[in-house]
């Protein structure tokens, strides 16, 4: 039985004082709620304010990106043990916002999971396709070779420790949700994937959660698919009320 994540990615918002208003409503509505995992990911600047916030709580803490290298002259960027030294359990990793405007990778993604992985991170490793894509009726040949990119040389123990997003980039921030059909589909064969190439087992238990306009008036039906694990929240996210909605609503 795979318990839902709830991840909430707070991209570009709140500076500190709003990260620890936001995080406290969060908390205060959330402190005894064990059914679904929990995770918020502020910006840089707000993780270690947020991490006090945090502590010896059921909600856990996530980065929104990493640099691979442990230490050096890479000027602008975050190391996995600077994350963890703010308290952060989760990385997301290869957002369409990243592969967009700063030209990640399949490749600089997968680098970064291997970085995650090695510091004890738990990486939320996020893959879709675009308006284009599926509309050319690309969308499972884009998701195959994101996979396929991201996972180049992972073993079963490695993959066991990943989560897996899937986000329609045509879904992200547009009010546009995939129907539950469309994302079960993509879900379903993203499972299927990591059967093929990893273990049976690793397919049972790795999380795949929807990403794309989440709400709390649509996360219920998205659940109610059998290989929806959860969510990726962006917008949503950034209203207590709201994101403690899409939470009690996941289960
Ligand atoms: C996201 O950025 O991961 C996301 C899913 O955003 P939104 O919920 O706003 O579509």
């Amino acid at each position: 039985m795979r318990k839902p994540l709830i991840a909430g990615n707070w991209k570009m918002h709140k500076t500190i004082n709003e990260a620890i208003d936001l995080v406290n409503g969060i908390k205060r509505e959330l402190l005894d709620f064990e059914s679904a995992d929990i995770a918020v990911c502020p910006a840089f600047t707000a993780l270690s304010s947020v991490w006090e916030v945090l502590i010896n709580t059921n909600i856990k803490l996530g980065a929104q990106n990493l640099y691979w290298e442990a230490k050096g002259a890479f000027t602008g960027e975050i190391s996995c043990d600077m994350l963890k030294d703010c308290g952060c359990y989760y990385v997301i990793i290869g957002h369409s916002e990243r592969r967009k405007y700063f030209h990640e990778t399949d490749e600089t993604v997968n680098k970064r999971i291997k970085a995650a992985l090695a510091s004890g991170l738990f990486p939320i490793v996020c893959v879709g396709e675009t308006l284009e894509e599926r509309e050319g009726e690309k969308t499972i040949s884009v998701v195959k070779n994101q996979l396929q990119g991201a996972f180049n040389g992972f073993s079963n123990e490695e993959v066991d420790k990943i989560v897996i997003a899937y986000e329609p980039v045509w879904a992200i921030g547009t009010g546009k949700t995939a129907t539950p059909q469309q994302a079960g589909e993509v879900h379903a064969f993203i499972r299927g994937w990591v059967r093929e190439n990893f273990s049976d087992a690793g397919a049972g238990s790795i999380r795949i959660l929807y990403g794309g306009s989440v709400k709390p008036s649509n996360i219920k039906e998205l659940m109610n698919e059998a290989d929806i694990d959860g969510a990726l929240v962006g917008g949503a996210c950034l209203d207590a009320d709201s994101f403690v909605s899409i939470v009690t609503n996941s289960i």
